[in-house]
């Protein structure tokens, strides 16, 4: 039995990862300072004798035994990495200090939960992992993009230095239940405004690009680059290369739901990536993996969910 710490477990992603990793046999600590995450996601994991929750802010150091780390906590949505953007980096930073020196104190092998945003506003499209990304260093969403970038070099420069087992996982947008309904995003955004009938909010003309993956898909990519051979690190993308503007998201959502909602249209935010799709090759190759669950699926299971909290 392997004793796994989730940082961020008590968010959209960890709670998803959290409850896999308890139905692979595993003793599982979720630390999570509950800024983004809730108890509603993990309160169907409390009673179970081998999952542990224990409140906790990773800027901090944190002292435990265990066998793997997988590393998700911060902030995901524009809207809430914003809200206080030196946390925002001091959690990227710091966090990936303290739990790649937890790592290496006790020999676990860690996994980084980074993100497409590395990629910035891309002039390479599709995005492979072998291309640096085009990032603004000073912009309202460099908080989060240059927190990730620093803790991929802080991954690597642990790799070298100390031998570390390091995966480190971009991800691509990602969506399903459990997605936080006031973080912003616009897949959850989207499905509760038409829910209740009011207006749909594109940013920009809605020509922009995203590809959208299945949290079911995702969670098991993550653990296959887990449990991976020791000498494939990533950096690896996970995302479903299927790729949507926002103006066809909108239609979608609104068709699959009923919805009487109109769409309407609000300034694009500075810095929005115009276009997102990833390459996954990589994975394919080393994991064996390539998400199953069409868009329309997924929205399907998301929207019922929304359904079920509303
Ligand atoms: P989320 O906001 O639901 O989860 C993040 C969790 O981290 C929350 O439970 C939050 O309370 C916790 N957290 C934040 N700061 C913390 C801190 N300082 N100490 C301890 N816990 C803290 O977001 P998510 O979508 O589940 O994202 C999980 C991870 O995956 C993040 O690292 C995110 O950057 C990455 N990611 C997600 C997506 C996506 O589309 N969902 C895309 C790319 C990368
Ligand atoms: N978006 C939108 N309406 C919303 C929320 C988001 O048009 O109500 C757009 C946003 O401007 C971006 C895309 O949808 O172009 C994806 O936004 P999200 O915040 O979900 O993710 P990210 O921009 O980080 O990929």
């Amino acid at each position: 039995m392997n004793r796994v710490l989730v940082t961020g477990g008590a968010g959209f992603l960890g709670s998803h990862l959290c409850e896999r990793l308890l139905q692979d046999g595993n003793d599982v600590i979720c630390a999570d300072n509950l800024f983004t995450g809730s108890k509603d996601n993990i309160r169907h994991l409390m009673a179970n004798p081998y999952f542990e929750f224990i409140r906790h802010d990773i800027t901090e150091p944190l002292y435990v035994e265990v066998d793997q780390i997988y590393n998700l906590a911060c902030p995901a949505s524009p809207v809430h990495y914003q809200a206080n953007p030196v946390k925002t980096t001091k959690t990227s930073v710091y966090g990936a200090l303290n739990m790649l020196g937890l790592a290496k104190r006790v020999g676990a092998r860690i996994l980084q939960a980074s993100t497409s945003e590395v990629y910035g506003d891309p002039e390479v499209h599709p995005q492979p992992e072998s291309y640096r990304g085009c990032v603004n260093p000073i912009g309202i969403r460099s908080c989060y993009d240059e927190g990730k970038r620093v803790a991929e070099t802080l991954f690597f420069d642990y790799h070298r230095m100390h031998d570390l087992e390091i995966k480190v996982m971009r991800i691509f947008n990602t969506y399903g239940p459990r997605m936080n309904p006031h973080d912003g995003r616009v897949v959850s955004n989207f499905i509760v405004q038409a829910l209740k009938n009011e207006d749909i909010t594109i940013y920009g003309d809605g020509s922009q690009t995203r590809s959208f993956c299945y949290v079911d898909d995702l969670i098991e990519g993550m653990v296959r680059l887990m449990a991976s051979p020791a000498d494939f690190t990533g950096p690896c993308n996970i995302g479903n290369p299927g790729e949507f503007t926002i103006l066809e998201l909108a239609k979608k959502v609104i068709e699959l739901t009923g919805s009487s909602s109109q769409i309407v249209y609000q300034p694009l935010p500075a810095d929005d990536p115009l276009q997102r799709k990833p390459v996954i090759d990589l994975a394919r190759k080393h994991l064996d993996w390539e998400p199953h669950i069409a868009l329309d699926e997924g929205l399907k299971k998301t929207i019922e969910y929304f359904k079920r909290i509303l």
